[in-house]
């Protein structure tokens, strides 16, 4: 009898032309041990796992790297608007794992070692980094946010050199419906021939948007289905003050989950120009730059599309064009529908955009951090020391709470409002000092992040110090970063 394998392999990206993959193992690492692992995401994938050496055997051992068809994939990509030929220079998809109900998942090592695309990379990435993705990936998941998911956190008994020292090297089980990027479509676009690029199209769409494949046009449709899920999820970034931080093309999937968790980070202080990325030194990818990021990137997929949207290639102009001037409507209706349900109100309607475009303002100018006013609005109650009791603000906030009196009252509100504003997010500086302390040996401060951030709607009793914005002092000086 065969023994049963940990995963339920199909997969499906082999059966593409071979440009768009190249079949690679991963590397042997001196120790390979789980440090992390996702019981609850396991038992969501249907894994039957007993303990945590059964992962090691199922993804390391001599018989799982035979019999694992793993590959990493091709892509291509503009970074910070430079277009550059790139692939998995430091990830390797095992397989497609179905679960029970049939469900499609990529099951994705990051950091196990080099790949026909690592061009000078090493392949690997550092334990912490890796425990920073495992965090704030499962935090956006948490906030209802589609994200890729993070099954383990492995340590492999080898070091790399990051950051001026020597580190630990640890991989990542990245779990995401499809690794699928605007970038792959740029890779075909620039270096396949139109029939791959048509394949891979129809590929995608039956694997991520079926519903749409019998549309009189499906690649057009499929343009304006990717748009709109974007166009969704980075508002949903807005609405809990996330910045991504490397909103290449390369980085924006196209099942609509965020993933590439590098120089990301969570806004204190709100201001729309706040960028944490060490090499964003322009701000491209600042917190209030991302919808125009977004809609720059889905003007990359549209052009890449081109050949296939209609046989004339005129015709094919006028109708992406049409769908990138959709864009702003679209936009400005899903970002403005997130932030009036944080204002409690259900309803979108263009009188009241006002009222938020006056609170960030004041947010603004008043130095509030992002998070907190929404949690003391949702609560309704403003202490006398809160930096909000100010004539200003009490100006707005008078005039907010007669709006929502008008519209079915407070109660309601407030009830929309919890689903809407999170009462925690990860702080960048408790999230350094988490990861500062696992490394040095105590991983309690980064177990207990990883357990109040998974219900961050909920109020929880005795978290004052988790609610405290990072101090003006951290937040100046703190910087995050790419490939670590
Ligand atoms: P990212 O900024 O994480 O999206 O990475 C951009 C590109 O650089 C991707 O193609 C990565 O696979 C590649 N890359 C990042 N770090 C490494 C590394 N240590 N070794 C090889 N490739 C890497
Ligand atoms: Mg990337």
């Amino acid at each position: 009898m065969q023994k049963k394998t940990l995963f339920n392999f199909d997969s499906s990206y082999l059966s593409l032309p071979e440009t768009f993959y190249s079949r690679v193992k991963p590397s042997l690492f001196t120790k390979p041990e789980t440090f992390l692992l996702n019981k609850k995401l396991s038992n969501e994938l249907d894994l039957t796992l007993n303990n945590q050496e059964e992962l090691i055997d199922g993804i390391f051992s001599e018989a799982a790297r035979n019999e694992t068809d793993s590959f990493a994939q091709a892509y291509a990509g503009h970074q910070f608007g430079n277009f550059t030929r790139l692939g998995d220079g430091r990830a390797i998809v095992l397989g497609e794992h179905l679960t029970e109900n049939k469900q499609r998942f990529d099951i994705q090592l990051k950091g196990s070692g080099r790949t026909l695309y690592s061009r000078n990379g090493d392949g690997k990435a550092s334990f912490k980094a890796m425990l920073r993705e495992y965090l704030i990936s499962e935090a956006m998941h948490h906030l209802q946010i589609s994200s890729s998911r993070s099954l383990a956190v492995i340590k492999t008994g080898d070091e790399i050199y990051r950051d001026e020292r020597m580190q630990e090297s640890a991989v990542l089980i990245r779990v995401m419906k499809s690794h699928i990027r605007v970038g792959t479509f740029e890779f075909a676009a620039a270096f396949g021939s139109k029939e791959d690029l048509q394949t891979f199209t129809n590929y995608t769409i039956n694997r991520l948007y079926p519903e749409i494949e019998n549309n009189e046009n499906p690649i057009l449709s499929f343009l304006y289905t990717v748009m709109e899920q974007q166009i969704d999820l980075v508002a949903n970034w807005m609405r809990v003050g996330f910045i991504h931080g490397v909103m290449n093309t390369d980085n924006t999937s196209i099942s609509g989950e965020t993933f590439d968790y590098g120089p990301c980070a969570f806004m204190n202080t709100y201001h729309p120009d706040t960028v944490y990325s060490s090499i964003d030194s322009n701000g491209r990818y600042s917190f209030g730059n991302q919808a125009k990021i977004i809609k720059w990137n889905i003007a990359r997929f549209a052009e890449a599309l081109l050949p296939i949207i209609h046989e004339n290639i005129e015709e094919s102009i006028k109708l992406a064009q049409i769908a990138i001037d959709s864009f702003d409507e679209k936009w400005e209706s899903n970002f403005y529908g997130k932030m009036l349900n944080k204002l409690g109100f259900e309803t979108n309607t263009p009188k009241l955009y006002v009222l938020v475009d006056e609170l960030l303002d004041l947010m603004r100018t008043l130095e509030l951090d992002y998070t907190n006013t929404f949690w003391d609005l949702t609560l309704d109650s403003i202490s006398t020391d809160n930096p909000m009791n100010n004539p200003e603000f009490m100006h707005w906030y008078t005039k907010w709470k007669e709006t929502i009196e008008k519209t079915g009252g407070m109660k309601q509100a407030q009830l929309l409002m919890r689903k809407n504003n999170p009462f925690l997010v990860p702080r960048n500086h408790l999230v350094e000092q988490a990861l500062y302390e696992t490394e040095n040996g105590n991983n309690e401060l980064f177990e207990k992040l990883l357990d109040v951030l998974s219900r961050p709607y909920e109020f929880q009793e005795g978290l004052e110090d988790f609610r405290k914005p990072s101090s003006s002092d951290f937040e100046e000086r703190y910087q995050t970063f790419c490939g670590t």
